[in-house]
């Protein structure tokens, strides 16, 4: 191996390091892909009372259902957001499994 000491080193973090960051980078990625199931169930049961005019538990009819329109909006941006992230995280994985593809700064 003393040959490829004069290459360039694709990473100064150690195998643990990176191993430690995949692992926190898959349990950030778990945590936020279930914040954002929960958040879509919502979304969906928004789209219910707006679309249908009908509340998702107990199926009564909405009279109003525009005051859960800005509520809608904030749940589908949240889940926009977390989607996001879901993808930075994914970005994270991909740089400790695989250090040398961002070698070469
Ligand atoms: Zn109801």
């Amino acid at each position: 191996m003393k040959e490829l000491q004069s290459l360039p080193k694709p990473t100064d973090k150690s195998e643990e390091q990176l191993g430690a960051e995949l692992q926190q980078a898959e349990n950030e990625q778990k945590t936020l892909t279930a914040q954002r199931a929960a958040k879509e169930e919502s979304l969906d049961n928004y789209d219910m009372l707006i679309d249908k005019r009908v509340c998702p538990t107990c199926e009564r009819p909405i009279e109003d259902p525009s005051v859960y329109m800005e509520k809608r909006n904030r749940m589908r941006q949240d889940v926009n957001t977390l989607l996001d992230k879901e993808g930075k995280t994914e970005g994270c994985k991909l740089a400790a499994s695989k250090p040398g593809l961002f070698s070469g700064r």
